[in-house]
């Protein structure tokens, strides 16, 4: 086994999610964040994650999930973390200047072996790789939320990538449960993403141009394609932190302008979707309940 021991740099939703995946895939998991509230904040997120992917995946026992998770190390020691650590899996917040700080300090902490990934949904690996000291060893591994069931795992190296990385990392995308996706060429938002976002963002046009209520473009779209979700409940899966994030790192006034309503209206006040309980829509339960009328 190339990877064994993995860290996971930022507890977040998505953080949380991969590192739940690799503890109960048998990896050797630390979790890294920023602080000693925002490790506490993730080891929390990951034991509410652990209740949902007993429920999602019948293979895998609470009484065995419950042993792995607590396998799983915190620390908000970065340089003591990355000792012995075969691969980095990257889930910091979507901002290149939190990213850059982050890398630069893996960079100058990691031992020289150490393989490093990006969760990164919107930035380009090449981009990120000009902060690391190893853009040889750098490549993009990007899960989608609710990793256990939505279990892609896209695999997209950039022009400095080894070529035999890769291949390394759908073996280890294999190893920890997820269908393996290489993407050929460098392409901004993978295949997911280039996808999801004009979807998501046309939903945002009706919603910030008054032409329609988010509970009646959900249900046009769910009821005229016999989809699920329409963009509105996935929104608030995504988290709308996240979602807000991406949109500031777009330069046009319409997507600064839905930035700014989403964080006055929503962000602000503790609204963050699925896992604040409310988001566009209420959830009687935390994470991943559908609201009411999608039932
Ligand atoms: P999040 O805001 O929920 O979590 C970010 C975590 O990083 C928090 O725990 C925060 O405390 C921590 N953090 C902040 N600054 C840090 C630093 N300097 N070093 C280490 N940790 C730090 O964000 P998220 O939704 O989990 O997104 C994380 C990454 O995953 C982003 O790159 C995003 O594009 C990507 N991603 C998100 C989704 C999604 O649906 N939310 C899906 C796929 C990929």
């Amino acid at each position: 086994m190339m990877f064994k021991k993995v860290l996971i740099a930022g507890g977040g939703v998505l953080g949380s999610q991969i590192a739940l995946q690799n503890a109960v895939h048998g990896k050797e998991v630390t979790v890294y964040d920023i602080s000693d509230d925002a490790v506490a904040a993730a080891k929390k997120r990951v034991a509410s994650f652990k209740d949902l992917l007993v429920a999602d995946i019948k293979e895998i026992s609470d009484e065995q999930a419950q042993a792995d998770i607590a396998k799983i190390t915190y620390t908000s020691d970065l340089a003591s973390a990355l000792k012995g650590i075969d691969l980095v899996i990257e889930a910091v917040p979507e901002s290149l200047a939190i990213k850059k700080d982050f890398w630069n300090k893996a960079s100058e902490a990691a031992d020289e072996q150490t393989v490093f990934a990006t969760n990164s949904s919107s930035l380009l690996p090449s981009k990120i790789a000009e902060f690391v000291d190893r853009p040889t060893k750098f490549i993009a591994l990007h899960f989608a939320n609710i990793v256990w069931s939505h279990n892609t795992a896209e695999i997209m190296a950039q022009p400095k990538t080894d070529a035999d990385l890769p291949a390394q990392m759908e073996t280890f995308a294999q190893e920890i449960g997820m269908v393996p996706i290489l993407v050929k060429k460098e392409q901004p938002g993978y295949v997911l993403n280039t996808i999801l976002m004009p979807f998501l963002s046309a939903g945002m046009y009706l919603w910030y141009h008054g032409i329609a209520d988010p509970d009646k473009i959900d249900k046009t779209w769910m009821i005229a394609t016999g989809s699920p979700y329409g963009p509105f409940g996935i929104l608030d899966v995504v988290g709308l932190r996240t979602v807000g994030n991406i949109l500031k790192t777009s330069q046009d006034a319409e997507s600064q302008g839905i930035a700014e309503k989403l964080q006055k209206e929503f962000v602000d006040q503790g609204k963050l979707g699925t896992e604040t309980g409310e988001g566009f829509y209420k959830y009687p339960n935390p994470a991943f309940q559908q609201a009411d009328f999608l039932k």
